[in-house]
């Protein structure tokens, strides 16, 4: 009975959050249709509220003042950690480290590696779906250190091969690095069996998790990965806020990425003793206000719950490829066996950013060219899509939208030919 009464309520939730996102509340926002939250997603009231509070109410800095202003802003950051451990089920606050987002989060995590855990001879693994920042890192180091970077390629579903990866786990693989989700052709890739593939033999496990974590739950101790990775503001948090799991038993290992201030045990004229906890991570005067934004969007999440959050999204994602398969000649890039609301396609003889612009003339925005996934984009022989990615408030007025000027695009791109 409660649980009919949660879903009644998540349904209704889910149906009404639009209002919930100033922007779509604009008078010419009216019929804006926004498809690209795999880019960057809007933000609720309550984060922009909680971002304001704080600056106009509660403002000053953490971790150092004695006054009741700084005791309450440090109070607020640390139930932010604790919020987000709780959100990916992390084992301890003390696993999670506060980042400009994903791609510094993944940065950090290279650097860390490089200083402490990788040497000339080892090997890593990634996919050939992974997003530029889950490949210049790597490569940067690989180039640095000597180590081979190996490249685990999909099918033309966009799948990628399972037996392959277990072929390529060797003595010398100290890490692989995966997208929990493709952000281009939306492959849920099966991180699981990857994970039990690498803890069989010892090898660690990053997942990139910018493109999972606002559409799905995430429990990084089920998982057993060692580093998980996301963007804020991808889960409609702040710019400039992100986060890097890191498994509790390699924090103490790893030495700082930065140095300065606030990560400290002591310093002397001889040298320096770091915080043992995450705080050695985390120099310098952080993104305090972000941080408590991105709190109150992982409270906005929880109180939709992923469940209904889930069954909006999925059903959102069978129209559209569904409308999108009747509409002939669209050549839909990929076709996995597990996807996420991410399609990417073309139209046979149109530029993608053509079809962009003139559907960002009509307030459609979509994302068009490579997605910052230029290796996978000529791996499956393309030279860019449209793409189109989904989130909580989208609804299927905005598909209809889409569809209608879609075909305009279309008619008015064919008859200039
Ligand atoms: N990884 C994936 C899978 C992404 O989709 C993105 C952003 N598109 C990133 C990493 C980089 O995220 P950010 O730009 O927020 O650092």
């Amino acid at each position: 009975m409660l649980s009919t009464q949660n879903e009644i309520r998540n349904k209704v939730n889910i149906e009404n959050c639009r209002k919930d996102f100033p922007i779509f509340n604009v008078p010419d926002n009216e019929n804006l249709v926004y498809f690209d939250n795999a880019s960057t997603t809007q933000k609720p009231h309550k984060v922009i509220e909680t971002i304001t509070d704080f600056y106009c109410q509660n403002y000053s800095n953490i971790h150092r003042g004695l006054y009741p202003l700084s005791l309450n802003a440090t109070e607020q950051y640390e139930h932010a950690r604790i919020n987000i451990q709780q959100f990916i089920h992390a084992k301890s606050n003390n696993e999670i480290l506060f980042t400009k987002g994903t791609t510094e989060a993944i940065n950090l995590l290279a650097f860390c590696l490089s200083d402490n855990h990788l040497k000339k001879g080892d090997e890593i693994i990634i996919t050939i779906l992974e997003h530029h920042s889950n490949i210049v890192p790597w490569q940067v180091i690989a180039n640095k250190l000597g180590i081979k970077l190996v490249f685990i390629y999909t099918n033309s579903d966009g799948d990628i091969d399972l037996e392959k990866l277990s072929e390529y786990i060797n003595n010398s693989t100290k890490l692989i690095a995966i997208t929990h989700i493709s952000n281009s052709i939306g492959t849920i890739n099966p991180i699981e069996d990857v994970i039990q593939m690498a803890k069989r033999k010892n090898v660690l496990v990053l997942v990139d998790g910018a493109q999972s974590v606002g559409h799905m739950p995430i429990d990084v101790q089920k998982l057993n990965c060692d580093f998980f990775v996301f963007s804020g503001h991808k889960i409609y948090g702040p710019t400039g806020t992100g986060v890097l799991y890191i498994k509790e038993e390699h924090v103490e290992k790893l030495n700082p990425y930065q140095t300065g201030g606030n990560q400290i045990k002591t310093v002397t004229t001889h040298g320096t003793v770091y915080a043992d906890s995450t705080a050695k991570f985390e120099p310098g005067t952080p993104n305090i206000s972000g941080f408590l934004g991105l709190s109150a969007a992982i409270d906005y999440v929880n109180t939709i719950g992923f469940d209904a959050i889930m069954e909006h999204e999925n059903d959102l994602t069978k129209t559209i490829l569904k409308r999108l398969n009747t509409f002939p000649p669209i050549l839909i890039a990929g076709n996995p066996k597990n996807r996420s609301g991410i399609i990417s396609f073309n139209i046979p003889g149109i530029h993608p950013m053509d079809a962009g612009i003139l559907l960002g003339q009509k307030n459609i925005c979509v994302r068009t060219g490579v997605h910052c996934n230029e290796p996978l984009m000529t791996h499956l022989k393309l030279d860019g899509t449209i793409r189109l990615s989904i989130a909580l408030y989208n609804n299927y007025n905005d598909i209809d939208l889409f569809i209608e000027k879609l075909a305009w695009v279309q008619d008015l791109l064919s008859r200039q030919k």
